[in-house]
Formats: C-alpha cells, sequence, structure tokens
C-alpha cells in the first residue's frame, strides 16, 4: 500500500476541523487499507508505529530531524532553520524543500506503508556506536524517497504530533463507521486489547464476530474498570448495589495491573504504561505469588515510608526512582501490590464472572506474602457498620472505601456505579493542563501560573477553567516548569477552546488535582467551560491519569449543581 494514500488522508484530516468529516476521512481510508496492513496503518494515522502503551522512544531529536531533512533534500541547516523561523513546524518545512527539490530530481523510488512504518520502527533499536548518524540516515533515506506531503508526515511521525487532531478515542467511531459495526462493540474491543489496530484487523476480517472474539493478552494491558463517586454517600451506595455491597479499603497510591506469562512479568498502570522496569523489586514477588502460569490481575501499588509506617506520596517514590539508583530506592522506600480483582486465570477469561466470583478465584490463585497482598474485603448492608467502616479507614489515613457490585462482571475501561467511591472530604477535580504564564518577581524563569481545562465530551474539546498559582513548593514549581519545557507547543492545540492567550501553550497531556474553595458559573474571567473556580490550589500531578481520564465538563457541571443544592440547603 503506498504511503501517500495515508499522507493525503492525514493532509485532509488537518484541512478539516469538523468531527464527522474527520470520522468520514479516516473510515475511507481504514477501507481502502487491506486487512493485513491495517495494523500498521491505524498506529501511523495516530502518529505512532508502537501501541501506545509500548514505551519506545527514536532516539530522534528535532536537532537529528533536521540533519535528515537537509540530508534528504539538499538543502543547508542555515536554509532549514530561516524555513523553521517562518512556518514554525519541521514538517512543513520538509514539505517545502521537497517540493523545491522535485523540481530538479525525480525520486526512484515509492514510499510503501510497510516501509515507513518498519523503518521507524528500527529506530529504538539501532544503538551503540555511530548510531545517531545511522538513525539520521534511516529517516533520511526515507525522506529522499518521498513525495512533499509524504515528507511532512514522516518527519511528523517521528516527531510523535501529527496534528491533524486525531485522538485514539476517535477511532472508535471511525471503525464502526467503515466497517458497519455498532461503536460500543469497537469500544469494548479496544478496552480489552488497548490497540485499535487489532481491532479494526479483527472487524475488516470477520465483522462484529471478529470483535466480540477478541479477548485479552498476556502482556497486553487492559483498560481498568473505574469507579464512580457516591455523591449522595452510604444511602447512594446502598440504593445502587440493590442493599449490599463488597466494602474494600480506597487505598492511596496507583493502579497496577500484573501480569504473569510463564516467567514473564509486566506491571501497567492505569494509564496502560509499561512500569515493569521502575519496581524490579516487585517481579520475583509477583511471579512467586500468582500460582498460574498465565494471569491478568489488578491492584494498587502502595509505597511505604520505613521510618513512618504511612503511604508515601507516588510522585515522590516515581522521581526517586527515576532519579537515584532503582535498587537504593527499593531498599528505602519499599513497595507493596494490594490485589483486587482477577482478569484472566490459566487460561479461563474472567472479566464476564460476577465480582464475587472473581474474588473467589483470586483468593484461590494468590499466595500472598510480604510484598504481595489481597485488598481485605468485607459484605456488609448495614449503614451503621459501613460508615463504622469508611470512619476507621479515613482515620487511618486512607481516602475512603470502595463500594462494589456483588453481581458486576468486570467493565474494563469504564466508569460506572458498580465500582462507588466513598469519601469523607470535600472534593477536588482533575483539570488537563493546556498552558502557562511566565513568572514574575521570585518566579522569574518558571512557569508561575498554569491554564486549566476540562473535555467536553460532547466536541472532545478542552475547554479552560481556571488558572493556577498557588499550593505549589518551590521545589515543585521549578521541577514542573522542566517537565512542561518538553510540551512546549508554538501554538494553541487545536483540540483546546480558550479566550485567554497564556505565555505558553502545551500538548494537552499532564493532569493537575485542584483544590478550590467554590464554582463559579460565570467567573470573572471569561472561562470557555463558562465555569471558574474560586481559590483554586495546586494539590498533585496526577502522574496516574491522562486528559482521556481528567474531570469533564460535565464533572464541573454535577459538582457546581450539588455545591449549589448544599448552599441552598444550608440558607
Ligand atoms: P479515582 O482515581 O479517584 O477515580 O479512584 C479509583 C482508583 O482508586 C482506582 O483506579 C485505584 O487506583 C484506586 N483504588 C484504591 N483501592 C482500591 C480498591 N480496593 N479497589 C479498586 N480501586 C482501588
Amino acid at each position: 500500500m503506498k504511503y501517500q494514500v495515508l499522507a493525503e488522508a492525514c493532509q485532509e484530516l488537518e484541512e478539516t476541523s469538523s468531527y464527522l468529516d474527520k470520522n468520514t476521512i479516516i473510515s475511507d481510508l481504514l477501507k481502502k487499507t487491506p486487512a493485513e496492513k491495517l495494523e500498521m496503518v491505524v498506529p501511523l494515522v495516530l502518529g505512532r508505529v508502537f501501541p501506545a502503551y509500548v514505551s519506545q522512544e527514536t532516539g530522534i531529536g528535532l536537532q537529528q530531524l533536521k540533519k535528515a531533512v537537509g540530508k534528504a533534500t539538499g538543502y543547508s541547516k542555515d536554509k532549514i532553520e530561516d524555513l523553521m523561523e517562518e512556518l514554525g513546524d519541521l514538517g512543513k518545512v520538509t514539505e517545502k524543500l521537497t517540493e523545491e527539490k522535485k523540481q530538479t530530481t525525480l525520486a526512484e523510488e515509492t514510499l510503501t506503508v510497510e516501509k515507513v512504518f518498519q523503518n521507524l520502527r528500527k529506530l529504538p533499536e539501532i544503538t551503540g556506536e555511530g548510531s545517531v548518524d545511522r538513525k539520521i540516515s534511516t529517516v533520511s533515506k526515507l525522506l529522499t524517497a518521498a513525495s512533499p506531503v509524504e515528507g511532512k508526515f514522516v518527519v511528523r511521525t517521528v516527531l510523535g504530533d501529527l496534528r491533524i487532531g486525531v485522538a485514539e478515542g476517535r477511532l472508535r467511531d471511525a471503525i464502526a463507521e467503515a466497517y458497519d459495526v455498532p461503536p460500543e462493540e469497537v469500544e469494548h474491543a479496544y478496552m480489552l486489547t488497548t490497540d485499535y489496530g487489532k481491532v479494526a484487523k479483527a472487524t475488516a476480517e470477520e465483522g462484529e464476530e471478529g470483535l466480540t472474539d477478541l479477548d485479552l493478552t498476556v502482556g497486553h494491558p487492559v483498560n481498568p474498570m473505574l469507579a464512580q463517586r457516591a455523591e449522595e454517600g452510604i444511602e447512594e451506595v446502598l440504593e445502587r448495589v440493590e442493599g449490599k455491597a463488597a466494602f474494600e479499603t480506597k487505598l492511596d497510591g496507583i493502579r497496577i495491573q500484573p501480569h504473569k506469562k510463564k516467567d514473564e512479568i509486566f506491571l501497567f498502570t492505569r494509564r496502560m504504561e509499561d512500569y515493569t522496569h521502575m519496581f524490579p523489586d516487585l517481579e520475583d514477588a509477583v511471579r512467586e505469588s500468582i500460582k498460574p502460569n498465565k494471569a491478568i490481575v489488578d491492584g494498587e501499588l502502595v509505597a511505604i515510608n520505613k521510618e513512618t509506617g504511612k503511604p508515601m506520596p507516588f510522585q515522590e517514590v516515581l522521581r526517586r526512582r527515576r532519579k537515584y539508583d532503582i535498587e537504593d530506592v527499593a531498599e528505602e522506600i519499599p513497595v507493596h501490590i494490594y490485589l483486587f480483582d482477577v482478569l484472566l486465570s490459566g487460561e479461563k477469561t474472567m472479566i464476564k464472572e460476577t465480582y464475587s466470583e472473581r474474588r473467589k478465584e483470586l483468593d484461590k490463585i494468590v499466595d500472598p506474602g510480604e510484598k504481595i497482598k489481597i485488598v481485605e474485603q468485607q459484605i456488609l448492608e448495614d449503614p451503621e457498620e459501613i460508615k463504622a467502616l469508611r470512619n476507621e479507614a479515613i482515620s487511618r489515613g486512607h481516602e475512603g472505601l470502595l463500594a462494589k457490585n456483588l453481581d458486576s462482571t468486570y467493565r474494563a475501561g469504564r466508569r460506572e456505579f458498580a465500582w462507588l467511591k466513598l469519601k469523607a472530604e470535600v472534593e477536588t477535580l482533575d483539570l488537563a493542563v493546556v498552558g502557562a504564564f511566565a513568572g514574575k518577581g521570585d518566579r522569574a524563569g518558571t512557569c508561575g501560573s498554569y491554564l486549566l481545562a476540562a473535555r467536553d465530551k460532547e466536541t472532545d474539546e478542552l475547554k479552560t477553567v481556571s488558572k493556577v498559582g498557588s499550593g505549589f513548593t518551590d521545589e515543585e514549581l521549578e521541577n514542573l516548569t522542566k517537565k512542561f519545557e518538553k510540551l512546549k507547543l508554538g501554538e494553541k492545540p487545536s483540540n483546546v477552546d480558550s479566550e485567554i492567550d497564556p505565555d505558553y501553550w502545551f500538548k494537552p497531556q499532564e493532569v493537575f488535582e485542584i483544590n478550590y474553595e467554590e464554582i463559579q458559573e460565570s467567573p470573572s474571567e471569561a472561562h470557555t467551560s463558562g465555569y471558574g473556580l474560586r481559590f483554586p490550589r495546586y494539590v498533585k500531578t496526577r502522574e496516574d491519569l491522562d486528559v482521556s481520564s481528567a474531570d469533564t465538563l460535565e464533572d464541573v457541571e454535577r459538582l457546581f449543581k450539588k455545591q449549589e443544592k448544599r448552599k441552598s440547603g444550608e440558607s
């Protein structure tokens, strides 16, 4: 299949902002793609050559890529820099230079989807002496054979951002449209496989049946089941679970999904990143405690401060593990996994079983040890007993309880009422960070405050809700400035709707947990969400969340209504 077909579709996607038109463009592209090529075309349209959960770096930065462009087009570094100034995007620069070059030479080769996919996929494997030059040469060979529009998108793929406004979630509707299958089925299959390439291929080959046949695979993360908040407390919980539920402590760590495939162990986070290398101290423990040869289980990873015996904030643990020797930190800050569910046990897929059945299986297949434990659980129906258990959990420093419907299946990737969070404190909001303002005075040189947004589920746009400039320690401000440096964009991201113009725009990726005094309907500062926050304060960065699972406009509205109800009750 010619890469030109894909590049032209990307070009059309870049030029249209209509949701429906975008779907049709992707769905037409899928229909033109032979089934066996879908596992390449789908990731490429998302700007990737690996599924999202595989953490592979190409090892090529902007500067090296400029060299590759220079080598392929024959233009000098200065010319490339000048055009960069003018166009602001190396993709466009490549397109222009390839056009100019094409007037004098003819490419002797046609680029195919396979060639682009396979060559870019090889990049992380090129290591050792001279590897940078070899990487540059691999990319420049592709660019030499590329047409202008192909060059543009090859470059943007290497940079990891196609700038065509196509997020993962959109593939659901495009696949449904292309093969005439229900979008919910497509989504469900994705929740199990976390791989739209695989989902598209199964659908193209066998239609709806292919979709429903897709199953869990050890080593491929499953979207974890999520919990809803119980706004009205215990009464609401009991109503929703028909009188009786399993109550577990809500532990404060990070969600972790251990997989076991014979001797191989994987640990996936809620964002479906592979964290196995971060916790080598858990691999043996998982291998020993989980009895079957093949299994996928679900739990919370908790780090304990050796001195105080209390759970540690997770960013701190991750930061230390990134910075210092993992082995030393493992000694100093021990981590434990508390398991609470099982998705696959040997050859048995468990997700369609009820909670009660899964819990029984979990007890059967796990041999708890020092590092691997099973979450305690009590089946309760008496509100007083539930209250006592919740208060006890809170007094031990936990956030509260999780109530689980005994008859519910494992609803991968869903946030429904089968699991309910029962907390005590005022609720915080988890908002996407889309921009920042340069600090002044003491804060000069750092980002002094950040612009936050909530996702509008209808349009997929991020609408601004608040700025936040307090709650940060100096160290946090400094670390965040460094972190966001990598996410800086030259212009407002296309999926952000804002009337405020910050000093820097960021690729929307990070999520801040924000405390506030009140949600206001018409804030003094015009936010496109229609809401604003009074006295917003930064609590922490939600390392475990990405923008797609941050709070939505609906959540802000719901909390606003709840607050108004509470206020009218008080007066
Ligand atoms: P939240 O992140 O506020 O939506 O709360 C849901 C998260 O709580 C899950 O994703 C888990 O990481 C965490 N959690 C802690 N304890 C449990 C538990 N016993 N069962 C399920 N999730 C838990």
